[in-house]
C-alpha cells in the first residue's frame, strides 16, 4: 500500500466517523495573528501547543527556516492577505534553534539534483536570468540574526501598515521554551 493510499483510508474513516467535529471553526483567527514558523517536523504542533494556541487561533505559514527573503514572494503574500482581507492585527516570526535550514549548505544540494537528472546546464541558464541558486539556497548562521532580518523585512515591507506589530521569536525545538527577539509592540507608529 502506498502513502497516498494510507491517507485516503484513514480520510474515509475520518469523514465517516465525523472527527471533522472537532476541528470546526471560520475563516478568521479568535488571535487576530498570523504566524510564520519553520517547517520542521518538530515543531509542526509544538509550535502552537507550547504558546497555548488551539485550531483556528492564528493563521500558521511555514516555510524553510520561517524566512521572508523575497519583498513579493507568495509567503509575504500570505502575510499581507491575512492581514487586509482575514481580520490579522499582528505578525510573528518564529525560528528555531537546531535548524536544518540554517544549516543548510547548498553545494551538497546542488549535487544531489544533479544526481537526480538535473542538468548542469540548467543552473548556469539560471544564473543568465539573475537566479543565483547557491545563494537562493543559501541557510543562515544565526537563528537570531535571520529572524531579527525577516522581521525587518515585513516591518519595512512598503504595503504593511506602521500600525501593525512584527514580533521575533525563537523556539528550542526539544522544550518548546520560547525567547523574545524583537518585541513588535515597541515599533508600532
Ligand atoms: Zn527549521
Amino acid at each position: 500500500m502506498t502513502l497516498l493510499d494510507d491517507l485516503l483510508q484513514a480520510n474515509e474513516a475520518f469523514v465517516k466517523n465525523e472527527e471533522f467535529k472537532a476541528f470546526t471553526t471560520d475563516k478568521t483567527p479568535n488571535k487576530k495573528a498570523v504566524f510564520l514558523s519553520c517547517m520542521d517536523t518538530r515543531l509542526s504542533e509544538l509550535s502552537t501547543k507550547a504558546l497555548g494556541l488551539k485550531n483556528g487561533d492564528i493563521k500558521q505559514l511555514k516555510n524553510a527556516g520561517a524566512v521572508v527573503s523575497h519583498p513579493y514572494g507568495s509567503t509575504m503574500r500570505s502575510i499581507l492577505v491575512a492581514v487586509y482581507a482575514l481580520n490579522v492585527d499582528e505578525v510573528y516570526i518564529m525560528g528555531h534553534h537546531d535548524c536544518g535550514f540554517g544549516a543548510l549548505k547548498p553545494e551538497p544540494v546542488i549535487e544531489e539534483m544533479k544526481a537526480r537528472g538535473i542538468d548542469a546546464e540548467t543552473f548556469n541558464t539560471l544564473k543568465n536570468s539573475g537566479i543565483d541558486v547557491t545563494n537562493w539556497l543559501k541557510g543562515f548562521d544565526s537563528v537570531e540574526e535571520s529572524v531579527t532580518e525577516t522581521v525587518s523585512n515585513v516591518k519595512n515591507h512598503p504595503l504593511l501598515a506602521q500600525s501593525i506589530p512584527v514580533h521575533g521569536l525563537v523556539m528550542d525545538p526539544e522544550t518548546g521554551k520560547v525567547d523574545v527577539i524583537v518585541n513588535g509592540y515597541e515599533n508600532v507608529k
